[in-house]
């Protein structure tokens, strides 16, 4: 059974092909270096970029696996959430192709497929607990089937992504800052400033924008005193109070839900200190099935789409 996947919910444009539960190919074109002089993804420009990408990834997601287009048996593609305009592209990319080859068209989320992405070099045994950390999103799933997803707990504000990105803008690293960040992180000093650890209470949700606050504070305060900015002390601090509720959060999680498997999803399962987390959680709680996604399948990508799909006609057959 074959599945193609198309996702393009934000400034990637992906297609993936899964051949009975294995990836075939995942080719992601990627549009950084569009968005990098604005700061961030444009919607606009977003959209109209996938319109130049549509025939080559298509091309070559067919080509490198000497696909012919008839034998395809599903098309799935992410319908929600996303940049509106860059949806619609991917779904009407889906349904023409769905309907040249008079095949069934498959609409799936983009966080359920965030979390598949984890899945897709690992097995899943449920209940999941699925701690979903991405641009947009910051929570925490159990997931007790691929139809079956409950959200415990949700940033009220913004998501620890997007937080990551201001704080490595205002600290002078380019779009996307995240990674960067990270990065930098490691060459600081994780105590050198103490930043508001919020939400540290009873419920299983988030917020950062405290957190995002407090850094721009400091460095207007820092700027206001023509004092130097000490980068890496602020980006080893950040990152300590960005990872350390994560911490805090999905221990009692697991202590409530018991998960038989531990995992991270979204771009922000790339971080080094989110997965060194979720490792040693799995450890200390005795969660032998406790695993990260490989990095391709941390941001953005077709191939967490064409898996989603995959597990969910797996059991309904
Ligand atoms: P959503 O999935 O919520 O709709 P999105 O699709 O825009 O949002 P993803 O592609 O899942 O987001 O993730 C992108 C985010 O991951 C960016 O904010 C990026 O900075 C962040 N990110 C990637 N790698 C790292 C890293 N190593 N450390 C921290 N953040 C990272
Ligand atoms: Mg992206
Ligand atoms: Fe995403």
């Amino acid at each position: 059974m074959k599945i193609l996947a198309i996702e393009s919910s934000c400034d990637e444009f992906s297609i993936s092909i899964i051949d009975d539960g294995k990836i075939l190919t995942n080719i992601i074109s990627s549009q950084i270096e569009q968005h990098v002089n604005f700061g961030g993804v444009v919607p606009e420009l977003a959209a109209r970029l996938h319109l130049e990408n549509i025939s080559w990834v298509i091309k070559a997601a067919l080509d490198t696996t000497n696909t012919k287009v008839e034998t395809i048996d599903y098309v799935a593609y992410t319908e929600k959430p996303g940049l509106i305009g860059s949806l619609i592209i991917g779904r009407l990319v889906a349904e023409t192709i769905a309907s040249y080859i008079n095949k069934p068209l498959m609409p799936l989320h983009h966080i359920e497929g965030h979390i598949y992405g984890a899945s897709i070099e690992n097995e899943f045994i449920y209940p999941v607990l699925a701690m979903v950390v991405s641009g947009g999103h910051t929570q925490i799933e159990i997931v007790n089937s691929p139809n079956d997803f409950k959200v415990v707990g949700t940033t009220l504000d913004d998501a620890i992504g997007e937080c990551y990105d201001k704080v490595a803008r205002v600290i002078g690293l380019e779009y996307p800052g995240g990674p960067k960040l990270d990065k930098l992180a490691k060459e600081g000093n994780q105590t050198a400033f103490k930043f508001p650890i919020s939400k540290n209470d009873e419920s299983y949700d988030f917020s950062y924008s405290g957190l995002k606050t407090a850094v721009i504070n400091l460095i207007h305060n820092l700027n206001q005193k023509n004092e130097e900015i000490p980068v890496a002390d602020i980006a080893a601090s950040f990152q300590y109070a960005a990872t350390k509720i994560v911490e805090t959060k999905l221990a009692k999680a697991i202590e409530e839900f018991k998960p038989k498997t531990l995992t991270v999803a979204g771009g922000v399962s790339a971080n080094s200190e989110i997965r060194k987390i979720i490792i040693e959680l799995g450890q200390k709680y005795g969660i032998s099935n406790t695993f990260v996604p490989k990095m391709e399948y941390c941001t953005d990508n077709a191939a967490m789409i064409a898996k989603l799909a995959y597990e969910k006609l797996k059991i309904s057959k």
